[in-house]
C-alpha cells in the first residue's frame, strides 16, 4: 500500500551539516541518532561509539543503552541516520533489520545519505498497523535568527505598496488615469513584463 498525503521530514540545518561532515569523514558507513519533534523535525543528532566498514555500521549497544538511559527525553530519540559512503542510497536487508530492531509504539524516522549528497527519508510506524512511508521529501529547517523585527523595520522604511490601479503603466512609465486598465502585454494576462512579442528581439 502506498500512502503519501503531505508527509515530509524536516531537519535542522545544523543537524544536516553534522551529518554531511561525518559522511565526509567516514571512509565507509557511519550512523547516528537524532531526536524528532511532533511536527517531524529532526534535531540534535548525536554520534555514539560504533564500528563501521565500507558496507556496515554497528552502534555499540552499551553506549546506546547508556545514552538512552541518561537522555532527558528518550522517547524523542526517533531518528536513525546512516551513510552508505560511496554507495547509492537504498534500504538494504541490514537496514530493514535495523529499523525493525528500533520498532516502538510511535514512529521511527530513517534517513540514509551518501558522499554524493544523495538521501532517502522514510517513516515507519508499527501501531495500529505496520506502515512504511518511503521517499519522503527532506526539508532543511533554517534557524530562526530573530530577524523579523529588523526585516519589518527595513520593509516599512523602504517599501511602498500601492493598489494595482495606481501603479504606473510598466510600458509607458506614466501613471494610469482613473478608470484606465493596465495594458495587457502578453498571453497569460498577468501584469508582469515578459520577453514575448516586441521584447523578443533582444538578441
Ligand atoms: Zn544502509
Amino acid at each position: 500500500m502506498k500512502v503519501k498525503q503531505n508527509l515530509r521530514v524536516r531537519i535542522d540545518a545544523d543537524a544536516m551539516e553534522r551529518i554531511w561532515h561525518w559522511t565526509d569523514l567516514a571512509a565507509g558507513e557511519f550512523s547516528c541518532l537524532g531526536t524528532v519533534s511532533d511536527d517531524l523535525a529532526v534535531s540534535n543528532v548525536q554520534l555514539h561509539d560504533q564500528v563501521n566498514t565500507a558496507a556496515s555500521t554497528e552502534l555499540d549497544q552499551d553506549a546506546l543503552a547508556k545514552f538512552l538511559v541518561t537522555h532527558p527525553l528518550p522517547e524523542r530519540v526517533r531518528a536513525w541516520i546512516h551513510s552508505h559512503g560511496r554507495l547509492g542510497v537504498f534500504w538494504s536487508e541490514q537496514d530493514e533489520q535495523c529499523i525493525e530492531g528500533l520498532a516502538n509504539d510511535t514512529y521511527l524516522v530513517s534517513i540514509v545519505v551518501n558522499k554524493k549528497r544523495e538521501f532517502k527519508a522514510r517513516i515507519d510506524v508499527w501501531q495500529p498497523f505496520r506502515l512504511t512511508f518511503d521517499d519522503l521529501p527532506l526539508e532543511i529547517r533554517l534557524p530562526d535568527q530573530n530577524l523579523r523585527g529588523e526585516c519589518e523595520r527595513l520593509f516599512n522604511a523602504h517599501v511602498v505598496e500601492m493598489a494595482p490601479l495606481l501603479m504606473p503603466d510598466w510600458r509607458s512609465g506614466k501613471p494610469l488615469q482613473p478608470g484606465q486598465q493596465p495594458q495587457q502585454s502578453h498571453r497569460n494576462g498577468f501584469g508582469w513584463p515578459d520577453f514575448d512579442d516586441d521584447y523578443a528581439d533582444w538578441r
